[in-house]
């Protein structure tokens, strides 16, 4: 009984969050990936390969940035929730916003499969239909099961591990 309880609050305040939050997130990452696409480089012939081999159809819209700091929503509700969900708890080197890639300088590893990885998330992008669909799937998986243990970012992993 009381795990039923605690499950139905649980699913309760998940609906909430999600009902307020993620119109916040489809709008905030619309807007970042915008801005993305003015300010970023096109995909060098090497690298439209990639992106090509990791399942995306419009390599051509891609657009990387290269910045010290990966754009997360910092203020307001979507801000709180970012923190809450733990976006904020290490900073992440890439980041994908549709055809936005965002990629931190100062990556120690591989850069084609960091690049890679993103590519994968741009062709589940384009797979699911657009950012709304697609974040709000990469949203839920993260708030329910974990970022690490989502289907989306275990997909990216494996696909991208060891492309050169
Ligand atoms: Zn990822």
């Amino acid at each position: 009984m009381t795990q039923l309880g605690h499950r139905r609050t649980g699913v309760f305040w998940f609906n909430l969050v999600s009902t307020l939050v993620f119109p916040l997130a489809v709008q905030w990452a619309k807007r970042r990936q915008r801005k993305g696409l003015r300010q970023g480089r096109m995909l060098s012939p090497e690298e439209m390969r990639i992106a090509r081999s990791m399942g995306v159809r419009e390599a051509q819209r891609i657009r990387v940035i290269e910045t010290d700091r990966i754009p997360l929503p910092g203020v307001g509700v979507l801000g709180l929730a970012s923190r809450i969900a733990g976006f904020h708890g290490s900073d992440p080197w890439g980041m994908s916003l549709g055809y936005a890639v965002f990629i931190r300088n100062g990556w120690a590893g591989s850069r084609q499969e960091l690049l890679a990885h993103e590519f994968v998330h741009t062709a589940q992008f384009e797979r699911m239909g657009g950012m709304r669909p697609y974040l709000v799937q990469y949203l839920r998986e993260c708030l329910t099961v974990g970022y690490s243990a989502s289907p989306m970012e275990q997909e990216a992993v494996r696909l991208s591990l060891g492309v050169r």
